[in-house]
């Protein structure tokens, strides 16, 4: 793999419906952290903003096409410090890097990817190995 850029510009894209990109998983940890930052308890968490889906995946709700949990006048996330880890990891995804380069599917979604900084090997690997033990 080689070194990639990025820098998030806060545009937003990534918390509305892009296709493969449209979904937000959650795994246990995920939601009771979510529900405590919410102030509820995990019943009521899971009931207003998750759905199980047709896999049996915990799924975050969206709405008018984003992520329940978007505000649309500022592209702020609500829940900014108990994020998913799937947000804070993006777009440092296996499927998103092809051969040591973004692929053409995420620089359609993301406008930081190819600009900013340069991530180091080790710094993107933290990444997609954070993301992959939450998905564990
Ligand atoms: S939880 Fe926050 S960062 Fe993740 S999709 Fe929703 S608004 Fe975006
Ligand atoms: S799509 Fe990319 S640049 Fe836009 S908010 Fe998401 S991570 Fe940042």
């Amino acid at each position: 793999m080689s070194e990639l850029r990025f820098e998030c510009t806060q545009c937003g894209r990534c918390c509305r419906n892009n296709g493969e990109f449209a979904h937000v998983y959650l795994n246990d940890r995920e939601s009771d952290a979510l529900a405590e930052h919410l102030g509820l308890d995990l019943v009521a968490f899971l009931e207003r903003h998750t759905f199980v889906d047709e896999y049996g995946w915990t799924q975050l709700r969206t709405t008018g096409a984003r992520c329940v949990f978007l505000d649309v006048d500022t592209n702020q996330c609500g829940v900014y410090e108990a994020r998913p880890t799937q947000c804070r990891t993006f777009p440092f995804w296996r499927e998103t890097v092809r051969d040591g380069a973004w692929t053409p599917e995420v620089r359609e979604i993301c406008e930081g990817v190819g600009r900013g900084r340069l991530y180091s090997i080790e710094e993107v690997e933290v990444q997609m190995r954070a993301m992959e033990q939450a998905e564990d």
